[in-house]
């Protein structure tokens, strides 16, 4: 086996097994072996010890150095058999030990070889100490000792002249492995070793034989202040074990073997397994300490932890935690972390958050907790999966803290600033300064503000589901939705999430607010596109008024908070005063506006015929049509209520042009029967006035009835004449050339004054009920009357009186010269049916 050479493994490291490093090849011969014949084989095969081998079981071992114990005087001594000899029992190692148990053991064992075994015991191979330590990453040593420093026994030399037995009788007796040899006059010296020994065994050579012609010769040298390194470098390229050692002066000082070079790295390698050995035991202690002090830290932590198995139950929780949640370790270890859970997160929420864990091995967020005594509570939560060397989780740690704080200091600097950050709205804090001094105003003057709580319905499910991405589209159209529908004095404000309020600073009419919150819902419930999505979105609205519904900031916005989750019970999509009283009215006002819509398709709509009688003859001079509705659920509606209505709605043009078409066909139909020909009246509003083309329809209405015009009247409030006097003018123009009547309907009422009236083409003047309800006979209202009368006259117009009740109005009327009356004295409204009764009658009672 070739021993001190660089050929071996690279080094490995110490937890390697041996038999990566082991030389496979066995040198063995049976115990009755020839010695000669034994140390033949070990030249020949360069190894430095043979296994003796007995039924397959290494039971001894000859080395070099048992060669040296060989009596070289006794040449019988060759043939004797290597069992005699050898070194026994033989030492083995397991090859599947490690590198640095081998070690070990050839410290502890003193030896320096072993055999290496397989596991049954048979020999595999033979590690030397030398294998072993080469193989410890030692050698960088080499090149920081040199070689003088490294040189341990005495030189020992021999005269060339010396025979061989002699002289390996010296080299026994000092315990060397080699010896210098010297030679005859200024020759070189050479060199006689163990290994020579071996070889000169195997050649027979005898004893008296002078050592110098057996010696190797020239001995190769190197300087005491070469490095290890280097030496080693010449003893593996010359396949030598010795080298000498030359002082300064160049005279031969020793003798340098592999073993020493061995010994030194043996040296190093033994401080090494030392401060292996102590690191460890640190490493352990530093260990322990870490232990302790993760326990204190846990300990002392303001962060509550909490350790989760993989069954989801708790099995650890440090006094933090019991000091924030209120559960004691005892109570909460074995528990569910649900025992924490607020029910503010849905199955979803723990769900995509145990996914997290399970993908990537973290979750991070802000969760509501609830603390034993019931309280809700947001922490700050980090969880980790903590898994074994092969990757299975073991457990979860959960570390939170109490943020409740922080999120109060949140919302302070949020609120520091006025506006809202998504929507560009005020935020709350500017919305309760406007509110504020809209209050102040508003009692200066005794006047009445609202506001408006707004909540969009279901805008979670939009969120939850669409993600906040489109939810924050949403509530910014919502945001300019709202802005675009209120007045310009109004205040939009963002509360929050999707809460929105809405201030009105000046209300004359709580209708108005009713109108506007209509509006709102109609505007929000418009469908909103937002990234491909077609989204339905609809809101509720609760209205607060001062001072009625509150005189300070939070009681209004609280008031109408609750407003508006009772919009939200009776189904949402829908507003609601917080004065119940309120709530009434306006929901009939809802009712009814849903249903008017569709009064015309569904002819609920009917006209009934009021008529008019000429104080001089007593007979029929016309008609007033009044339209009616009959309400399938409420019964019949009075037109003071629905006509406003349709009017806000958009809806009285095409309740006029019907109106207008029906009375003209029922008008011709009666002429067509032979009857009496009278006029019939019908009643434009001011708003259909200024909304629709009043001639076109009347010349549609006439057209399509075939009503001559003559027989055609329109009854126009004073309120008509108010706006833009040249146009309505114009207009009048217009419908009078086609040769139909106009007189103006509860004349007195109005403010229209003289200097209108002279330049309106009108032909009647209608004077309000209520000032031939103030008839007395001798009072104010009559005055009124003959004036109103006169004055029709001195324009020459006729006056009508509608709404006479009684005898003595119709006499009184007939005294100042009124040309014709009106009312139930005479005929209630009626029927078209009912009405041809009374053609052709003498309608007034008798002249007292
Ligand atoms: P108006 O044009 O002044 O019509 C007269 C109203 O006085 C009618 O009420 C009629 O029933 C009522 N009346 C008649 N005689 C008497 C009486 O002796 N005593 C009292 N207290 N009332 C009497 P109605 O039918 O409820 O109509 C109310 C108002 O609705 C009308 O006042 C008119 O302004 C409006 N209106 C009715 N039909 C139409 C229509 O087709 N188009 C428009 N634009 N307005 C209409
Ligand atoms: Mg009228
Ligand atoms: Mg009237």
């Amino acid at each position: 086996m070739p021993l001190g050479t660089t050929s071996g493994p690279l080094f490995l490291g110490s937890h390697h097994a041996i038999e990566r490093i082991v030389h496979k090849q066995i040198l063995a011969c049976p115990g009755d072996t020839p010695i000669i014949e034994a140390a033949r084989r070990m030249v020949d095969t360069r190894c430095s010890s043979i296994i003796v081998v007995e039924d397959g079981n290494p039971v001894g071992i000859w080395t070099e150095r048992d060669a040296l114990a060989t009596d070289f005087s006794d040449p019988s001594c060759f043939g004797g058999a290597i069992a005699d000899v050898m070194s026994s029992p033989v030492k083995t190692i397991e090859g599947s030990a490690s590198i640095g148990e081998a070690g070990m053991r050839f410290q502890v064992e003193g030896v320096r070889h072993f055999v290496v075994v397989d596991a049954s015991g048979r020999p595999i191979g033979v590690i030397s100490q030398s294998d072993v330590i080469l193989n410890h990453g030692v050698e960088h040593f080499l090149v920081l000792r040199n070689v003088g420093s490294s040189m341990s026994r005495p030189l020992v030399t021999v005269a060339g002249d010396c025979p061989l037995g002699e002289a390996v009788a010296q080299l026994r007796a000092a315990h060397a492995d080699a010896a210098v040899v010297i030679g005859p006059g200024d020759h070189e010296p050479g060199i006689i070793t163990e290994r020579d020994v071996v070889r000169l065994i195997a050649q027979g050579t005898a004893s008296a034989t002078p050592v110098w012609d057996v010696a190797s010769r020239p001995l190769i040298s190197v300087e005491e202040g070469d490095s290890l390194l280097n030496a080693r470098q010449i003893l593996d390229s010359r396949q030598i074990r010795h080298i000498g050692v030359k002082g300064e002066d160049g005279r031969l000082k020793g003798l340098l073997s592999f073993a020493d070079i061995l010994a030194a790295l043996q040296y190093e390698y033994v401080q090494r397994l030392d401060e292996a050995l102590r690191e460890r035991d640190e490493a352990l202690l530093q260990s322990r300490r870490d232990l302790y002090l993760a326990r204190k830290v846990i300990e002392a932590t303001v962060d509550a932890i909490m350790i989760v198995n993989p069954r989801k139950q708790i099995e650890f929780v440090n006094p933090a935690f019991t000091a924030i949640t209120g559960y004691t370790a005892d109570e909460a270890i074995g528990q569910s972390p649900g025992l924490l859970h607020s029910g503010r997160h849905g199955a979803e929420f723990y769900a995509a958050m145990w996914e997290s864990l399970d993908r990537v091995g973290t979750w991070q967020g802000e969760v509501w907790d609830r603390r034993k005594n019931g309280d809700v509570f947001p922490v700050w939560l980090t969880i980790n999966t903590i898994s074994d060397d092969d990757g299975n989780v073991t457990q979860f740690a959960g570390v939170f803290a109490d943020i409740t704080e922080r999120k109060k200091t949140e919302e302070k600097i949020k609120n520091l600033a006025y506006f809202d950050v998504l929507t560009g709205l005020p935020n709350r804090r500017l919305f309760t300064d406007r509110l504020l001094v809209a209050m102040a105003n508003a009692h200066r003057h005794g006047a009445r503000l609202a506001i408006m709580f707004l909540d969009l319905d279901l805008f979670k499910r939009i969120n939850d589901s669409l993600g906040h991405g489109i939810g924050d589209m949403v509530l910014i159209e919502s945001a300019r939705r709202l802005s675009a529908s209120v007045r310009e004095g109004d205040t939009t404000a963002r509360l929050g999430g999707d809460e929105f309020v809405v201030l009105l600073p000046e209300v004359a009419r709580i209708e108005d607010v009713v109108h506007l919150a209509e509006r709102i819902i109609g505007k929000v419930r418009q469908p909103f596109v937002v990234d491909d999505h077609e989204l339905y979105v609809t809101t509720s609205i609760g209205i607060a008024v001062y001072p009625e519904d509150g005189t300070t900031v939070e009681d209004l916005i609280r008031n109408a908070d609750t407003a508006m989750y009772r919009a939200k019970e009776v189904g949402r999509n829908a507003f609601q005063l917080y004065a119940a009283a309120m709530n009434a009215g306006s929901f009939e006002r809802l009712a009814m506006e849903s249903s008017l819509r569709h009064a015309l398709e569904r002819e609920e709509l009917h006209l009934a015929y009021q008529v008019k009688v000429d104080l001089a003859s007593g007979r029929m001079s016309g008609v007033e049509a009044l339209v009616r509705w009959l309400h399938p659920e409420m019964g019949p509606i009075s037109p003071i209520e629905f006509i406003p209505l349709a009017e806000n709605m958009g809806l009285i043009s095409e309740i006029g042009a019907w109106v207008m078409e029906t009375a003209c066909r029922q008008c011709k139909s009666w002429h067509e029967l032979g009857l009496p020909k009278v006029r019939v009246a019908v009643n434009v509003s001011a708003l259909q006035f200024h909304e629709s083309d009043v001639p076109a329809v009347v010349r549609r209405a006439l057209a399509v009835s075939g009503l001559e015009p003559c027989y055609l009247e329109l009854e126009l409030t004073e309120s008509v004449l108010m706006k833009r006097v040249e146009e309505v003018a114009g207009i009048l123009d217009d419908i009078r050339a086609l040769g139909v009547r106009i007189s103006i309907d509860d004349f007195g009422t109005g403010y229209s004054s003289l200097s209108y009236l002279k330049r309106i083409p009108i032909d009647a003047l209608k004077i309000d009920r209520s000032f031939v309800r103030d008839i007395t006979g001798n009072g104010e209202g009559d005055e009124i009357v003959s004036t109103i009368i006169n004055l029709a006259h001195n324009l020459k117009l006729k006056a009508i009186a509608e709404g006479v009740e009684t005898q003595a109005q119709a006499d009184f009327l007939r005294s100042k010269g009124c040309d014709e009356i009106q009312g139930y004295l005479v005929s209630r409204p009626v029927s078209p049916e009912d009405l041809v009764s009374l053609f052709d009658r003498d309608l007034l009672p008798a002249d007292p």
